[in-house]
């Protein structure tokens, strides 16, 4: 291989292997090996699967030498978050309550992933039940900024972002109910992107909100993205939410540029108005994607979602409303690890509760429970509906004038770990992705340079529904120029 690939590139390891110029074994051998050299400081695993992997991959490589198609993703490892379903191997969501718990069937995605010849390498550490924006809830201690490891990884599926960044798995997949895959992704300097509502099948995720979680992929490049989504894409007949299509095919016009298209810059996500808390580094890099852009032939403008700058409220009614009953099944009798109590049922439940739930998940069940509660349910959860349909109407609007909308992924770079007790300032992390999940469209976070500390900027290109394949173009385009700039100042330094 290539010293550019430098093993970080799914596709190059695929080809690779597919060709026998390199044995999945020996792929499997290198990440497990960067694993033993740093998890212990990183902490993006819950589980290391390293005697399965290195199986999975002597049956990939008996395969190639039989001369087997073994599919997209030979021999490539990947990392899994810990709430989606592996059979016979524990799946936590990073909290007490599902300690050593063994799915009894794995997830669509596992078999999607198994099919395409890719190897598990490990279950990721997330914040408990996808709580959070910086992993730091989760049972089982924070995972660390691969970049600086006094910072966050982002959350929640930062485990993820972290093996990606760190050099444990080229690939990973995360799930995304208010920004979990593309915020993480932005603070570890990855490619995240969330899926419209639908396209991936969720059978075997661990339900967190319904209406808005959705699984996606973290690699380092956007043609990677392309491929994995379209691996864990297509219909599933076991999620009743899934769209009744097969996987979009989106790799194919990575190379075709942005000319002609419309690019619309949200007014309301650039730290003007109503919103504060942007850091002017990453509103610069945002500008400078944008500019990008408009010199590879896009026509950028700006363009006022006003509904958008509602979105936290919106999300943080009904997110915690889905949860409270999404979680009602984690009572010591169906789900949980039972804790007795005093003898009968109901302290038994109070008990198993208490003592496996931490403390951002109960305060999330306690705002659901009262946001659905009979007096209220219209004053806040039927309010947060009405806000979701103004913003997908306002988006609508967009649209009709643009192909993409451009934002920041996240207002800050990464934060310091320990630094942010407040739950609310916690919740402002998620302004810029929040407005993708309540529409339910799709959107990406490409790296694309740096802010304060020298740490990586996110922007976040997004589609309207099914919009993959223009978004992907637009992402492909910001990768080509943030690679561009890298090489120019790097040169720079050296001349
Ligand atoms: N940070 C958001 C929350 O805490 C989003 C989480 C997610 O996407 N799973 O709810």
């Amino acid at each position: 291989m290539s010293d550019q690939t430098n093993n970080s590139d799914a596709l190059s390891i695929a080809r690779a292997v597919r060709s026998d110029e390199t044995s999945s074994v020996a792929i499997v051998d290198q990440h497990l090996a960067a694993i033993d050299a740093s998890e212990a400081e990183i902490h993006a695993f819950n589980l290391v699967l390293a005697d399965e992997a290195r199986a999975a991959a002597a049956v990939i490589d008996q395969r190639v030498a039989a001369g087997e198609d073994v599919g997209p993703l030979a021999g490539v490892p990947i990392a899994l978050k810990d709430n989606m379903c592996t059979k016979g191997v524990p799946t936590t969501c990073s909290s007490k309550m599902l300690e050593g718990w063994k799915p009894p069937y794995n997830a669509t995605v596992v078999e999607k992933l198994a099919a395409a010849g890719a190897i598990l390498i490990g279950k990721t550490n997330m914040d408990e039940f996808a709580m959070g924006s910086s992993t730091e809830n989760s049972a089982f201690g924070v995972t660390k900024n691969p970049l600086d490891t006094t910072k966050v990884p982002g959350g929640s599926s930062g485990g993820s972002a972290a093996a990606v960044a760190a050099g444990f798995a080229p690939l990973a997949l995360g799930s995304d109910t208010g920004g979990s895959i593309r915020q993480p992704a932005a603070l570890c300097g990855v490619v995240g992107m969330k899926p419209t509502y639908g396209a991936v099948s969720r059978y075997g995720l661990i339900a967190f909100a319904s209406s808005l979680d959705q699984i996606g992929p973290f690699s380092n490049t956007v043609a990677d993205s392309a491929a994995l989504f379209e691996v864990i894409g297509g219909h599933d007949p076991r999620d009743s939410t899934s769209i009744p299509e097969p996987a979009a095919s989106v790799s194919a016009g990575l190379a075709t540029g942005v000319a002609g298209l419309r690019v619309g810059i949200i007014t309301e996500l650039m730290g003007t108005g109503d919103l504060d808390g942007f850091e002017p580094e990453v509103l610069a890099q945002t500008r400078a994607a944008a500019e990008a852009l408009a010199a590879a032939g896009a026509t950028v403008a700006e363009v006022s979602v006003p509904s958008v700058i509602y979105g936290l409220s919106a999300y943080y009614q009904i997110a915690p409303a889905e949860a409270s009953s999404n979680l009602a099944r984690y009572d010591g009798v169906r789900y949980g690890v039972r804790q007795e109590g005093s003898g009968n049922t109901a302290s038994m439940m109070m008990a198993t509760r208490t003592a496996g739930f931490g403390d951002e998940v109960k305060r999330r069940i306690m705002l659901g429970t009262y946001a659905l509660s009979a007096g209220y349910y219209d004053a806040f959860y039927g309010k947060a509906q009405r806000v979701r349909t103004l913003m997908i109407n306002d988006l609508a609007k967009a649209y009709a004038d643009f192909d993409v909308l451009l934002t920041p992924t996240s207002p800050c770079v990464a934060f310091d770990i320990g630094a942010t007790s407040d739950p609310l300032t916690m919740y402002l992390n998620d302004v810029c992705t929040i407005p993708s999940n309540l529409a339910g469209h799709p959107s990406i976070s490409v790296p694309y340079g740096t802010g304060q500390g020298g740490l990586p900027v996110g922007v976040q290109v997004l589609a309207p529904l099914q919009g993959e394949a223009i978004m992907f173009q637009v992402a492909a385009e910001l990768e080509r120029s943030a690679n561009a700039i890298k090489t120019t100042s790097k040169n720079g330094a050296e001349a």
